[in-house]
């Protein structure tokens, strides 16, 4: 038996594996798994090259649990080591075979796991002590046995194995009981090992017969070990795309919407599928998470800070080597080859996106409500997703028809600019209560846009602000979104001068305080009278919002350091138009009746003002005043609860 020193410089290296090299205990499985794997592969290229001449036979990695003796067991039956190699790859840890055998393989060894350094290592973790035995590929070899309990010092000696290739024995610590549970060890090798390139065998199928569990013949294999995505496109079909996205997200019953193949080996290697799932609510967001691989090898599920954070609302598998792993977060976001794999897939995203929406724009609207939130987000985060989604990008307007922002401005400018060359573009968020201002503006020959997602105020600001008016219009104007509901049709689309008010200063102030002594007063809400000169034809009372102070207040929901616009009152206005007869008919009234009808003045009490008095003789007279506030509120689809009961009773009244 020969003794020695492993060759790391530090005196003991083991305390620093197992306290700061790997956070995660478990991946230790992963790490050997992996190796076992890589010394399959590098048999198979020895016999595709012709340099390994005998039979493969089964090549599965086998994975076995002991409970008495404490171990935990990898069989592989790949190339095994010599105690050469035994020495050169274990003993001087430091050095890495896999780069090695890789530069002399270059063309046939792709699939080379053996990316983590310090792999095999990983065993002391959760091992007080690890075996090798390892019998070399090469005929006249002698198999090798290798211990070493956790100190610098190992034990090696020759030994007699039958099979080639090699068991990696691990005698677990004390402390690690969870890695000798069958359940514990197929769910670490369904999490790290599900798409490895080999099959790994962990104990046999298992059937329910009679109530009973009992064992079949068949090796219970946990992987897959063709991957959708290491194969080429062209060879599969939408089936094949559809089942990889379920041997992925088992528990998801869901289709996803669409895929997309990635494949790029220049300037750096990545290969890998993302789905677009359908996104109901933020529920659905965090599930099902990117997956990152290292050639097959799962490594993390959390990549966001190697995508960007809007394409974390995909679904799928990334694979690359040119990954850096087991470094930190903030390393890998100033990583250049990180920072060219994010703008590659943004590109790559955006491309497919505009292929699907060119090739079947049908196809392409029927799924827009579903992958809107995507990709508005994007657009909201990363110029250069924006540029390219423009192209793409959809609104839909009250009849249910789809358009690019540039093609919906087209459609609508001829009649929707103001007298100052302003294009403005009319939304509703809510179809049903805008129904009596959307029908004003189909009347008036104006389109309405259904702007009802949730960052659609952060979107109709983003398209207002990149808006450039098109060289050949007259007038350099701007685009403009408005609520339709935030203010009368004739002022937010203006075609003239605004007609002049009619009313003197004194009759306004009467109105005024009449209706406002019967609007609701309600908290973290205010509501003022204002007047405008409309057609005759509009409704006698409108309640309207102010546009900006709305977005304002939505927008401080998603947006930090603006929630001085959410802690705000709520403001509507209540606008009287002055040229409604009905408006006309009460003025009249005021003007004649306030004369003849006072209130009566109590002793002691002041004679009361002209407009108190109006007020009196107004709301005083008849409910005309209730009714058209009311009417105001029920046209904007805010009379709910008791005021609409009492707007229902005395509306009957009213009808006797
Ligand atoms: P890496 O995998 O990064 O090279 P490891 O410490 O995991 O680092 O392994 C070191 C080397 O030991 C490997 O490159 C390989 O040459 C050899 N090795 C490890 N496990 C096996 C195995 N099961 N069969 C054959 N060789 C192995």
């Amino acid at each position: 038996m020969a003794q020695g020193n492993i060759g790391v410089t530090s005196t003991n290296i083991f305390p620093v594996i197992k306290k700061f090299l790997y956070s995660d205990h478990e991946i230790f499985l992963r790490e050997l798994v992996s190796n076992a794997v890589d010394a399959t592969q590098k048999l198979k290229t020895l016999a595709s090259v012709g340099e390994f001449k005998d039979e493969l036979g089964d090549l599965k990695v086998r994975i076995s649990i002991d409970k008495q003796k404490r171990t935990l067991t990898v069989t592989d039956r790949g190339i095994g080591m010599t105690a050469e190699e035994v020495n050169k790859y274990i003993n001087e840890i430091a050095f890495s075979g896999a780069e090695e055998f890789v530069n002399k393989y270059k063309d046939n060894a792709a699939a080379i796991i053996g990316h983590f350094g310090l792999g095999f290592y990983s065993a002391f973790m959760v091992a007080d002590k690890v075996e090798i035995f390892t019998q070399s590929w090469k005929a006249d070899e002698k198999a090798v046995h290798w211990s070493c309990d956790g100190s610098p010092v190992y034990d090696m000696e020759d030994t007699i194995k039958a099979d080639r290739g090699t068991d990696i024995v691990l005698h677990l610590g004390a402390d690690f009981d969870e890695y000798l549970e069958d359940s514990k060890i197929e769910g670490l090798l369904k999490k790290y090992c599900r798409f490895l390139p080999i099959e790994i065998a962990f104990g046999k199928k298992k059937e329910w017969k009679d109530g009973k569990q009992v064992e079949l013949e068949e090796d219970n294999i946990v992987n897959f070990v063709n991957p959708a995505w290491t194969r080429k496109p062209q060879d599969l079909t939408e089936e094949d795309y559809k089942d990889f996205y379920h041997q992925l997200y088992p528990d998801q019953m869901e289709e996803p919407l669409f895929h997309i193949h990635l494949n790029v080996d220049y300037p750096f290697n990545l290969t890998g599928i993302l789905y677009f799932p359908k996104i109901k609510n933020n529920l659905d967001i965090h599930r099902n998470k990117i997956q990152l691989y290292c050639n097959q090898v799962f490594v993390t599920d959390e990549v966001e800070n190697i995508v960007p954070q809007y394409l974390t609302l995909l679904h799928g598998v990334i694979d690359s080597p040119d990954i850096p792993l087991n470094v930190s977060r903030s390393y890998l976001q100033s990583d250049q080859n990180v920072k060219k794999i994010s703008s590659h897939i943004t590109k790559k995203v955006a491309d497919k996106l505009f292929e699907i929406y060119r090739d079947s724009k049908e196809d392409f609207q029927s799924k827009w409500e579903d992958i809107k939130l995507f990709i508005q987000f994007g657009m909201l985060s990363d110029e250069k997703f924006y540029e390219r989604a423009t192209k793409f990008a959809l609104v839909k307007n009250i009849a249910g028809e789809y358009f690019t922002m540039d093609e919906y401005i087209a459609k609508v400018k001829e009649q929707q600019t103001d007298k100052d060359g302003n294009i403005v573009v009319l939304y509703t968020q809510d179809p049903d209560a805008n129904y009596t201002h959307i029908n004003h503006a189909k009347q008036k020959g104006y389109d309405v846009l259904v702007m009802d997602g949730e960052l659609d105020v952060h979107y109709i600001s983003q398209a207002e602000q990149k808006y450039q008016a098109s060289e050949g219009d007259e007038k350099k104007g701007m685009l403009r979104f408005a609520r339709v509901d935030s203010d009368l049709l004739e002022n937010l689309i203006r075609k003239e001068e605004a007609p002049k008010m009619t009313l003197s200063d004194e009759q306004q102030e009467g109105l005024r305080k009449a209706f406002e002594a019967q609007l609701p007063k309600e908290q973290k809400l205010n509501y003022y009278v204002s007047f405008e000169a409309a057609s005759a034809d509009a409704l006698p009372v409108f309640l309207v919002q102010n546009e900006f102070m709305r977005r304002m207040r939505e927008m401080s929901a998603h947006q930090q350091g603006m929630s001085f616009y959410g802690e705000l009152p709520e403001q509507y206005n209540l606008v009287i138009n002055t040229n409604h007869p009905l408006i006309q008919q009460l003025t009249e009234a005021m003007t004649s009746e306030t004369v003849l009808e006072t209130p009566e003045t109590k002793e002691g009490e002041e004679p009361k003002e002209a407009v108190e008095k109006t007020v009196y003789t107004l709301t005083g007279k008849d409910d005309r005043l209730a009714e058209l506030v009311d009417i105001a509120f029920l046209a904007s689809g805010k009379l709910k609860g008791e005021a609409l009961s009492k707007f229902v009773a005395r509306s009957l009244e009213l009808l006797k």
